[in-house]
């Protein structure tokens, strides 16, 4: 490894392989280019760990037992984390890369694979991570930031809890669609159990606070919400 003159804090990369052998040689190669590596073999604990530990990339099988790699990304985005993924297909298939990256995975590879060319693909994602450092919805008076899980209205400190932090992350990046109390409960739960009504009371809590700046949730009627577009009205 090259010596560098400006110390940074080494990227943390959490590799999600059920393969053990392939596992190993990935983690290997990549610890010998001074990333650190947590691998872990299944898919569920994945969008936890993300939350509780910082990672710079994740690096996503398809194939797990369990839930497989497209359902971990499907959590990991709908939980607000913007993390570049990589996905790893076993299958050449187009429908499946079409998928991934739909689901929001940045780059994709085919096995089997050259660790070079990993390599190569890991390094254009961190740069890239790099130059966007503070992952920021913004929609109108409201910002978000995905990385500190913060919110900010008019540029003052928005208070939220962490559930309130979660629904608003889902509807904003569903903005002006309709989303069902059931998506959402889905898509926070995590653990816990969480009810339909605990919802009502997340969106109503959001509501007060938002409703203000101008910043609408609209209910549609028997069915969920939806968070409206921002109009010039204000
Ligand atoms: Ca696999």
């Amino acid at each position: 490894m090259a010596a560098t003159a400006v110390s940074r804090p080494p990227v943390r990369i959490l590799l999600v392989e059920d393969d053990p052998a392939l596992a190993q040689s990935v983690s290997r190669a990549l610890q010998s280019q001074g990333y650190e590596v947590d691998a872990t073999a299944k898919g569920e604990p994945v969008a936890y760990s993300l939350q509780r530990g910082p990672y710079d990339l994740l690096i996503l099988d398809i194939g797990l037992p369990g839930i497989d790699g497209f359902e971990v990304l499907r959590r990991v985005r709908n939980q607000g984390s913007s993390v570049p993924a990589l996905i790893l297909t076993a299958r050449d298939a187009v429908e499946d890369r079409v998928h991934g990256l739909d689901l929001g995975a940045d780059d994709y590879m085919t096995k089997p694979f050259a660790l070079p060319e990993l390599l190569a693909r890991i390094r254009a994602l961190s740069r890239r991570k790099q130059g966007n450092v503070e992952a920021k919805i913004v929609h109108g008076p409201l910002t978000l930031d995905t990385v500190a899980r913060r919110a900010w209205l008019d540029d003052k400190p928005l208070d939220v809890s962490g559930r309130e932090w979660a629904v608003l992350a889902f509807l904003l990046n569903r903005v002006e669609k309709v989303v069902s109390k059931d998506q959402i409960v889905q898509a926070i739960a995590g653990w816990e159990e969480l009810s339909d009504n605990a919802v009502e009371v997340y969106i109503s809590r959001l509501r007060s606070k938002l409703d203000p700046a101008g910043v609408k949730i609209r209910t549609v009627r028997g069915f969920g919400y939806m968070l409206e577009d921002i109009t010039d009205a204000r």
